[in-house]
């Protein structure tokens, strides 16, 4: 998980509020997700200790995983090969990292 960090102060980091709301826990900024927007191919995440931050969408890590695997499967040089293996493990770590910061592994499209 990627934690956001506070644009006030720029060294904080946001902690979860019993409002839905994030302060900042260095100056105490007031923000809310909904009013902050994210990469398409991000979603957010709140961590075991109730920080802010942001993941690859789990659906999206899924779909570069089924594309890399089909890469390598289908490669005829091993440049190729690497570079969809290589491409693979990426996708892996960030839909791991996801499904740790407590994301639900994607359903079927
Ligand atoms: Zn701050």
């Amino acid at each position: 998980m990627h934690k956001i960090v506070c644009a006030a102060c720029g060294t904080g980091y946001f902690h979860v509020r019993s409002d839905q709301g994030f302060n900042c826990d260095h100056c105490g900024s007031l923000i809310y997700p909904r009013d902050v927007s994210l990469d398409g191919s991000e979603v957010w995440a709140v961590d075991s200790a109730g920080t802010l931050g942001h993941v690859k969408d789990p659906a999206v890590s899924r779909e570069e995983m089924t594309e890399a695997l089909e890469e390598w499967l289908t490669s005829d040089d091993e440049t190729s090969e690497k570079y969809a293996l290589t491409t693979f493990i990426n996708a892996a770590i960030e839909l791991r990292d996801a499904l740790r910061a407590g994301l639900p592994y994607p359903a079927d499209a």
